[in-house]
């Protein structure tokens, strides 16, 4: 069932309507594709911060960038990717 509104019928509608509608079609998929790439920028970072700390080569178990306050690599996975993966940020 078609509820009532106040736009105009199709037969009733003018250029400069039209004209009006497909600017704000045009400005709202450029909004659109700026908020997918800024999603696409944070999503590329979180990658290369993961990568970063990732699993140090020479012990499996411990952060390959972080360290203590005497320079002793901290367990893998350190307080950054514990974060990453907190806000649901994990691997694609
Ligand atoms: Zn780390």
């Amino acid at each position: 069932m078609t509820q009532p509104t106040d736009r105009p019928g199709i037969d009733h509608l003018t250029s400069d309507m039209l004209d009006q509608l497909y600017a704000e079609c045009d400005a709202a998929q450029g909004d659109r594709d700026g908020w997918r790439e800024r999603a696409l920028g944070y999503r590329l970072a979180t990658e290369r911060v993961r990568a970063l700390h990732s699993r140090w080569e020479y012990d499996a178990n411990s952060c390959s960038v972080c360290v203590d306050c005497y320079g002793s690599p901290l367990p893998y996975p350190c307080a950054t990717v514990a974060a990453l993966d907190q806000h649901g940020q994990t691997p694609a």
